[in-house]
């Protein structure tokens, strides 16, 4: 299992824990606003930190952190993911996994055998245009749907978030949203950040006033709507 990053600490990416968050690299998704272009499009090219290196820095933070942040690229695109997370939960670690929903099964498995605590969960967008900002080649929206029925069965802790460029959504489409992922827990709608390192660097932030009118929408159907970042 190659990690290509490592935040030391975060405070932000686990609600309500301190945490580190490592890095896996490569991708199925191709969203036009990712701000980890190298880890998605040429992780190759990057020098990975070898597994003791990992865990030596782990085993000196018991005590300090509480949790470790498994995020990408899309870490369940690796088979040897559980095995990876087996060793961190061996060090008492909570983990938390940030996915793009495209492998239902990992994601069940992992929870399943109670190595996760915590799943971020991204919707890209409505499912009819769903693929219009995952850009997957050989994109099947059935695993996305079961990713998303999965959590809302409430087995484990989770959120849905979403990235909203200007440019990619309207009101019909956070309705359209807010019908398919009705009754989720919590749901965060993190405004894209401009800048010249993502996939295509085309898109806009949007407005505040834009946000809270998508945010009321959405509440009408999810009990817990934020904007966030
Ligand atoms: S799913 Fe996440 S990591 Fe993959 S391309 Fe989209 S934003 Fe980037």
């Amino acid at each position: 299992m190659n990690i290509f990053g490592l935040q030391k600490t975060t405070l932000v990416d686990y609600p309500g824990r301190v945490a580190a968050t490592l890095f896996t690299g490569g991708c199925n998704f191709r969203c036009p606003y990712c701000q980890n272009k190298d880890l998605v499009l040429s992780p190759n090219n990057i020098e990975p930190y070898t597994h003791d290196e990992i865990f030596k820095f782990l085993n000196k933070r018991i005590g300090i952190l509480e949790g470790v942040v498994v995020t990408g690229g899309e870490p369940t695109l690796h088979s040897d993911l559980p095995d990876f997370i087996k060793d961190i939960k061996s060090l008492g670690y909570l983990v938390k996994l940030d996915t793009n929903g495209s492998n239902p099964d990992m994601l069940i498995n992992l929870c399943n055998d109670k190595l996760i605590d915590y799943v971020a969960m991204d919707i890209k967008q409505c499912p009819d245009k769903y693929n219009e900002v995952a850009c997957m080649s050989n994109f099947d929206f059935e695993k996305i749907s079961a990713s998303v029925d999965f959590l809302l069965s409430d087995k484990i802790d989770y959120e849905f978030r979403t990235t909203v460029p200007a440019e990619l959504f309207s009101d019909n489409d956070f309705r359209e949203i807010g019908k398919w992922i009705a009754g989720a827990r919590k749901y965060f709608l993190q405004p894209y950040r401009e800048s010249e390192g993502v996939i295509n660097p085309i898109f806009a932030a949007p407005k505040a006033e834009t946000l809270e009118t998508y945010v009321k929408i959405l509440q009408e159907s999810i009990e817990t709507v934020e904007t966030r970042g």
